[in-house]
């Protein structure tokens, strides 16, 4: 009985999104598994190329006489590969998109990078010749030749790339000198450790009793081979990383490799300096800012066994180690653990599929779990550890609530509260440093009409633009959108109403700073958003220089809420806390509470106890209430509730079909002849998607409840089914998301 293979060729191409049987040639029976990259004749003129076996099965999908056979089998790191592809295929399971889609996340650095080499071009010729050879070059007008004689002789020796790039030499006339041995070409392989470290001297706390006993119990298990996903709900400051640590010494001696993910790993240096100073160059690290070059590097130096820990996002998942052993995942509930692109998969359940293939364990911290989370942990889905002291003993802030209605009232028009007001001149005085944070993510500097109400949006987007100061001296304010780019001049009067009384609603970052200058002159003020953190060390530069003492108040959106330790700062004050209730979704309150409560949990983390300042409108909301108490089990018991009463995740799995065109009424028809049915659920629509057009597109959803996850994987493939056979879909795409963070 012969085999066949499904085989996918060329991953970077979307056109090659399907696969390619072939018949499995006697002698390669035994090799040729699912997962492994195979050399295929393709086309007409049969030419070899490498393509993944991604299925084998035993009936030949179509006319044996004309099938193909594999060629022979591409020999590195099969592995490896192997588990990738289960993986991806996983991906293409449980969260949509193509198979080519998948492979691409999993495998997302497959083409090898030509600035791997670190090649260096160095004079063989003496001064004389030279000198005369550059003679000769400006007489003839050899003008890149001229360029590159001059620099080699001020240089004997130079980086590659540096002639190529900054004196824009070409390859060509760099390889003629070397032909006419006036240079050599040296080529060298490098990886490049996007660390320097130069302190590696650690304290080592040693463990209080509630991190030890999290400790021994998860390593108790491991030594056993029991393989579980443990959940350490702990407060800001309980001491998690330390057992996180702990538990990562004890997998890599006994040989096995982790990944650590951290949300925003530009946002936490200090955390994976812990890890630095405890590993050393054992561990890497990866994110988005990394070149691709650096990128291939760390994905090398993990398949050769360099290092045992890589610390990043969530695409730090793929990291292809031998031997996993551990999976951790810091701050789960933060929403960039879930991809915005297809395949839309959430780090967690990858992270655990990811554990299941290799063996290994998971371990998810938060100070405020998503309610996702603590759902599962509560059924027994995770085993659950709580820490509810701070492991160095200080006591938790002190937080006030302040209504702005009665600042209103009262006649106080600043966006600081009295109380604040107060607090801030106190830590001014005593030389102490405070926080603000604004939540106002995607609200800051909303241009809108005060006579008629009228919000200026993108022409483009159903979303409010920003406004924005000129970029340099003398340069123009404008308006833009944070979704597409657009931009446009600020508007003088209200293209509906006329009135000139149209501008920045108070309250953006900017607009915060000026006031802020004007009601504590004096006082240091640095500023984190998007704007001044562009650069590319322009989170760090911002944090150090507030670490270092050079700014009593760091003002700042979401970005200086995560993860940051500052001894020094023992006031937060967050403005318009309430904000964020306003979006509309369902997870408008989790995400409330969560950012709050993190927030709250900045303040005091140095030897003096902090207080915070909540300031808001809606101050009775049980967001507010409950995380300025600290108190998630109220808070968890309250959402969860409202969730069970309205069918919301994580009651019930929900799956959004989004559909997607230039034309608004092909997608109003397409998405309306779906007839797949949800037996035992729920389908809600097809109607307008909360955020209707986007970039020139229009997009209608359909929602699907049901309590099996699985019920909607295969509702999924339904809808494919019917997407495939049906005309009306050529010009409307269609993606699917499940569970989304957004609605
Ligand atoms: P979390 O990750 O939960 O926010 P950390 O692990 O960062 O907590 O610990 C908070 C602070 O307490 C850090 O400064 C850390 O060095 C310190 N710390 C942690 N564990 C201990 C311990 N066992 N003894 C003393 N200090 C500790
Ligand atoms: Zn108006
Ligand atoms: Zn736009």
């Amino acid at each position: 009985m012969a085999l066949y293979a499904d085989v996918i060729v060329d991953i970077s191409h979307d056109k090659l999104d399907r696969t390619f049987s072939y018949r499995i040639p006697k002698e390669l029976e035994a090799t040729v598994r699912v997962g492994i990259q195979v050399y295929i004749p393709f086309g007409g003129g049969n030419r070899l190329i490498k393509g993944y076996v991604v299925d084998i099965h035993p009936e030949a999908t179509f006319d044996e006489s004309r099938m193909k056979e594999i060629d022979s089998v591409v020999d590195e790191n099969l592995a490896i590969e192997g588990r990738m592809i289960s993986l991806a295929s996983f991906l293409r399971t449980n969260y949509g998109g193509t198979m080519n889609q998948a492979l691409r996340t999993v495998i997302p650095v497959k083409k090898s990078v030509g600035s791997r080499e670190y090649r260096t071009v160095k004079v063989l010729a003496t001064k004389d010749e030279l000198t005369d050879l550059l003679q000769e070059a400006i007489q003839k007008k050899h003008v890149a030749k001229e360029r590159l004689l001059t620099a080699l002789l001020e240089d004997e020796e130079m980086e590659y790339s540096l002639l190529t790039t900054k004196l824009n030499i070409s390859a060509q006339t760099i390889k003629a000198m070397e032909k006419a041995g006036v240079i050599a070409i040296h080529t060298e392989k490098k990886y490049r450790n996007p660390i320097q470290i130069s302190d590696r001297t650690e304290l080592r706390n040693s463990l209080n009793p509630t991190q030890k006993y999290i400790v021994d119990a998860v390593r108790k298990d491991y030594d056993q081979g029991i393989f579980k996903t443990y959940l350490i709900k702990g407060i800001t400051g309980s001491g998690k990383t330390e057992v996180y640590l702990s538990i990562i010494e004890g997998v890599v001696a006994s040989g096995r490799q982790v990944i650590m993910l951290i949300p925003e790993i530009s946002l936490t240096y200090q955390t994976v300096m812990r890890f630095y100073r405890r590993f050393g160059d054992r561990v890497s690290i990866m994110h988005s800012r990394l070149s691709a070059g650096e990128r291939f590097d760390q994905y090398e130096r993990a398949k050769n066994g360099e290092i045992d820990i890589m610390i990043g996002p969530r695409s730090a998942l793929f990291t292809p180690f031998a031997k996993l052993g551990l999976v951790v995942i810091d701050e789960e509930h933060e929403g960039a653990y879930k991809s915005e692109s297809i395949p839309k998969y959430h780090a967690v359940g990858v992270a655990r599929e990811l554990a299941r293939i290799n063996g290994a364990s998971v371990i998810l911290g938060s100070a405020t779990p998503s309610i996702d989370t603590y759902y599962r942990a509560l059924r027994g889905e995770y085993q659950l550890f709580t820490m509810n002291e701070r492991a160095t003993g200080q006591d938790l802030p002190t937080v006030y609530i302040e209504n702005m209605k009665d600042e209103l009232r009262a006649g106080n028009r600043s966006i600081i509260s009295r109380h604040l007001h107060d607090l801030m001149v106190d830590r001014l005085e005593k030389k102490e440093q405070i926080m603000l944070f604004i939540n106002r993510r995607g609200y800051a500097g909303i241009c809108s009409c005060r006579a008629c109400g009228k919000v200026l949006k993108c022409p483009h987007c159903d979303i409010s633009l920003s406004y924005h100061k000129a970029k340099y001296a003398g340069g123009r304010d404008f308006l833009s959108c944070h979704y597409c780019g657009y931009t446009q001049d600020v508007v003088k009067t209200c293209p509906d109403c006329g009135s000139k009384y149209i501008g920045m609603m108070a309250g953006g970052t900017q607009k915060v700073q000026e006031q802020l200058e004007q009601e504590f002159p004096g006082a240091r003020v640095l500023r984190m958003d998007m704007d001044t953190t562009s650069g590319k060390d322009g989170h760090e530069k911002i944090l150090a220089a507030f670490a270092g003492q050079e700014a009593d108040i760091l003002l700042g959106t979401q970005m200086i809420v995560k993860g940051h330790d500052f001894p020094g700062v023992t006031l937060m004050g967050i403005l318009a806390a309430d904000i964020s209730l306003h979006a509309s979704d369902y997870r408008a309150a989790e995400r409330t509470f969560e950012l709050l409560t993190q927030a709250a949990g900045r303040a005091g983390r140095g030897k003096t106890p902090g207080e915070v300042v909540i300031q808001a409108y809606d101050t009775e909301n049980y967001a507010l209430v409950d995380a300025a108490k600290q108190d998630y089990e109220h808070f968890y018991n309250q959402e969860i509730a409202y969730r069970d009463m309205m069918d919301y995740p994580p009651v019930v799995h929900l799956l959004m079909v989004k559909f997607s065109g230039k034309n608004e009424d092909a997608v109003a028809k397409a998405s309306a002849s779906i007839t797949v049915e949800n037996p035992g659920g729920r389908v809600i629509g097809p109607s307008k998607a909360s955020l209707y057009k986007s970039e020139d597109l229009y997009h209608m959803v359909i929602f699907y409840k049901n309590a099996s996850y699985e019920a909607l994987t295969d509702l999924k493939s339904k809808v494919e089914a019917e997407v495939s056979q049906n005309d009306r879909f050529r010009y409307v795409s269609v993606q699917f998301d499940f569970d989304p963070l957004y609605t």
